[in-house]
């Protein structure tokens, strides 16, 4: 069976090049960088390469701005704890409804074991930011603002340098977690106010279990992590050095790759759009359709609830997510669909580089039948079907699929 794969914002196939970049540093490279004898200086020059590829990507002032960690969530949680270990006076953050899980559930377990504030930010229908409750939380007791540059779900780009300066009039950090942001959008952080931003390699081609914090020179930063002074003592732990060395080659290959982001993958993605709205009715566009990820659709299908049609797709080879909040069976909205107030199911579509125009061809091909196939089974029984009901009727019992990552 012919497979396509369009829920890239879950994770990316690593690049050819970045796994022939890594494949040395199993082998004979195999020096701990911290060593000054000859094994350990070539690899330690690998890391400082990576260091200043990921610098390029993201337009940082200096190299040593960039630390590795294990990904994303460790990013997202050391820059968040250090904000507080460092400002004890302060003992509010503030975040977005829509943030990844990275952020949220540690907010909440803040909230829970240490008393510290929460402020939620809400999103409108089209998952836009609240920016007058924004304005309204930033006060001196605010230690770090974590707002995401780009959702997961929708794609929707939120202002973050804008965000930055109003927290910095408050005396505020200001962190993003760019996981999905960086590699698609061009950045030049040395222009903005941002004082940390969480990076994932696996979203960009990279490998998994890498990522980076980028601390701006000047802030104050706590490492989460305790031990050794490996990573300028931002990280204790020996490095990882093949998948720094992978990131580094992801990052180099994501700026040579920028353009055809911005174009042709762009294009992919509005010809599915496109195609799916004039096949399909009843089926819209969620999210910021202006302010949006060049590569993430997120389609609404009017009267199907749950993780029906993902399912559906992946028996004929197509893999892409719902928005339900937890695996197969469960009808209920992920928590980014709720801030939206969307009651529809929702179906995301992530491209990538790797994609062409017969993927799209291929879902535009299954996609009408699918639907239909979906909409027949809800309206042959009781209106309020459990998704167990849903499931038998389509013959589905015992498959699975993942919540959004
Ligand atoms: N933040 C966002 C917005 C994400 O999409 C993800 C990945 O699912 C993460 C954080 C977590 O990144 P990682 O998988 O590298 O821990």
């Amino acid at each position: 069976m012919r497979t396509v794969y369009l829920d890239n914002n879950a994770t990316t196939r690593v690049d050819p090049e970045v796994v022939q970049a890594m494949l040395p540093f199993f082998r004979d490279q195999f020096g701990n960088p911290s060593s000054t004898h000859g094994f350990g200086a070539s690899v330690g020059a690998a890391v400082s390469k990576g260091r200043r590829q990921l610098q390029a990507l993201i337009g940082a002032e200096f190299d040593d701005e960039i630390t590795f960690t294990s990904g994303g969530t460790e990013s997202d949680n050391a820059a968040i704890l250090s904000a507080l270990e460092e400002m004890p006076n302060r003992t509010e953050i503030v975040t977005s409804a829509v943030e990844h899980p990275a952020v949220l559930t540690l907010c909440a377990h803040l909230e829970k074991t240490r008393g510290v504030k929460v402020h939620r930010i809400p999103v409108d229908r089209h998952g836009r930011l609240d920016l007058d409750a924004y304005r309204a939380t930033l006060t001196p007791q605010v230690a770090i603002v974590s707002i995401m540059w780009a959702n997961n779900e929708t794609g929707t780009i939120f202002p973050v340098a804008q965000l930055a300066e109003m927290a910095k009039e408050v005396g505020a950090l200001f962190h993003t977690d760019a996981v999905q942001a960086v590699g698609k959008l061009p950045m030049d952080l040395k222009s903005t106010a941002i004082d940390m931003l969480s990076l994932s390699g696996h979203k960009l081609h990279g490998p998994k279990g890498i990522g980076a914090l980028y601390v701006k020179r000047g802030v104050r930063f706590c490492s989460l992590i305790k031990g050794g002074h490996q990573e300028y003592d931002r990280r204790a732990g020996t490095e990882n050095t093949p998948s720094i060395v992978g990131l580094g080659m992801a990052a180099e290959l994501a700026s040579k790759f920028m353009d055809d982001e911005t174009t042709r993958v762009k294009s992919l993605r509005d010809r599915l759009e496109n195609g799916v709205l004039q096949r399909i009715p009843n089926t819209f566009v969620t999210g910021d359709t202006l302010e949006r990820l060049p590569n993430t659709a997120n389609i609404a299908f009017e009267y199907i609830q749950g993780d029906a049609i993902p399912i559906l797709l992946s028996r004929v080879g197509i893999a892409c997510s719902a928005g339900s909040a937890c695996s197969s069976g469960c009808l209920e909205p992920s928590h980014v669909l709720r801030a939206m107030n969307m009651p529809h199911g929702v179906v995301r579509f992530s491209f990538a580089r790797d994609n062409g125009e017969e993927d799209v061809d291929r879902v535009l091909e299954v996609m009408p039948a699918i639907v239909e196939r979906l909409r027949g089974v809800r309206n042959s029984g009781p209106d309020r079907r459990s998704a167990e009901d849903l499931q038998c009727g389509l013959g589905l019992s015992g498959s699975r699929t993942g919540s959004r990552s």
